[in-house]
């Protein structure tokens, strides 16, 4: 046995998706040789933590109340461009194809796995349609849940605004994040009017 201390450290690498007990073991050796100034920053890191939330307009990562896009001045408030994670905003946003705002979904239904449309943040979605949203724009991922979140969406939604989705330039099974910014670029400039059925 190692002593208590350093046997947390290896347990708190263990909860890392992956990370098997040799590995953990590895990288708590590694961290004991970190010099002082990495070691603080890894600990104010962790610390802050719990201060990372979702923001209380689009559900995006946020250390504040609001994050940096819905504060944005600069970007329009009339058009609302839907995604399933953080992630996929900020590909969307390193290929600079939008001006608008972001809802974030945090996650996709998913019947099999019991992710239904009440786990997702689809309430606040709801509350932000008004008569100054003149386009949603479904950006999930062309994939079976993405597009079944997609075709959910679109029934609600329908009536209510228009909505379109991302042309086809993405390949099926593919990933927003992992798309260039140029196949990005053409998906939302061929976006079409969404289909419910
Ligand atoms: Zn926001």
């Amino acid at each position: 046995m190692y002593p208590a201390k350093f046997e947390n450290l290896i347990a708190a690498f263990r909860r890392l998706p992956g990370v098997g007990m040799k590995t953990a073991e590895r990288y708590a050796f590694e961290a004991l040789n970190w010099d002082e100034e990495t070691r603080k920053e890894v600990e104010r890191s962790l610390q802050q933590i719990s201060e990372i939330h979702t923001c209380r307009i689009c559900g995006n990562l946020c250390d504040e109340d609001e994050c940096e896009y819905c504060k944005d001045p600069n970007r329009t408030d009339h058009l609302i461009c839907i995604v399933q994670s953080p992630k996929d905003l900020q590909a969307l946003e390193s290929a600079g194809v939008f001006n608008g705002k972001y809802h974030v979904l945090n996650g996709t239904i998913n019947m099999a796995k019991g992710v239904l449309p009440s786990d997702l943040n689809i309430d606040t979605l709801i509350q932000r349609i008004n008569e100054n949203i003149d386009e949603v724009i479904l950006a999930t991922e062309p994939t079976v849940d993405g597009e079944t979140t997609a075709l959910y969406l679109t029934k609600l939604l329908q009536g209510k605004v228009k909505v379109t989705r991302l042309a086809n330039g993405i390949p099926m099974g593919g990933h927003l994040d992992y798309s260039d910014a140029r196949t990005l670029q053409r998906a939302f400039q061929g976006r079409t009017n969404a289909q419910s059925e």
